[in-house]
């Protein structure tokens, strides 16, 4: 089963993503983490997008669609793929479903954590406290969730359009949010 963890910056996507992977022997692909990942190795890539990042907007399409594909054959050898961060515009959703269609697969359900703005904007503010991710500190912020709004939100009638969209309350405890996902995946 493959699955996209959606929801805006901030709702606890990578949290739920590691939950699963530990749970459930699926792979976590993160665009998110490989950016990161990228810029702490020092490469060429890293150095291209940091600055994009630290203030909060999205890289281009083309850079987090090669970082999934590579990864792709990981999530076939495990059971299955959590895509979290990724799809954010729908260009990118369309090359998702045409990469996973060439390998005979195909994604099997989007699970949408709500959480309200002003809760975002407080975890973050923690998270920047505790922290200090560059991306964190409220200016940015603002901009990554004008991002979200802008072009990542627009993907919801997409997938509901599809028949995958299921919404999930991500406003309770990690293991409230962690159960009523499961009941979503377990149906
Ligand atoms: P969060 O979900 O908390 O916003 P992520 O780790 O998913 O954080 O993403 C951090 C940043 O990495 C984004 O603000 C953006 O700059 C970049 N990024 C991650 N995934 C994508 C993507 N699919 N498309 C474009 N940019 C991305």
């Amino acid at each position: 089963m493959n699955i996209i963890l959606f929801g805006p910056p901030a709702a606890g996507k990578g949290t739920q993503a590691k939950r699963l992977v530990a749970e459930r022997g699926m792979v976590q692909l993160s665009t998110g983490d490989m950016l990161r990942a990228s810029i702490a190795s020092g490469s060429e890539l890293g150095q291209e997008v940091k600055a994009i990042m630290d203030r909060g907007d999205l890289v281009t399409d083309a850079i987090v669609v090669r970082l999934i594909e590579a990864r792709l054959p990981e999530a076939d050898a495990g059971g299955g793929a959590i895509f979290d961060g990724f799809p954010r515009t729908l260009a990118q959703a369309e090359a998702l479903d045409a990469m996973l269609a060439a390998r005979g697969s195909q994604i099997d359900r989007v699970i949408r954590l709500k959480v309200d703005d002003t809760a975002l904007i407080e975890r973050v503010a923690t998270r920047f406290a505790e922290q200090g991710r560059a991306d964190d500190n409220p200016d940015s912020f603002k901009v990554r969730l004008g991002a979200y709004n802008a072009q990542t939100a627009p993907l919801l009638p997409y997938y509901e359009a599809q028949g995958k969209l299921v919404d999930v309350d991500g406003m309770g405890t990690i293991e409230a949010v962690a159960s009523a996902i499961n009941a979503q995946l377990d149906l």
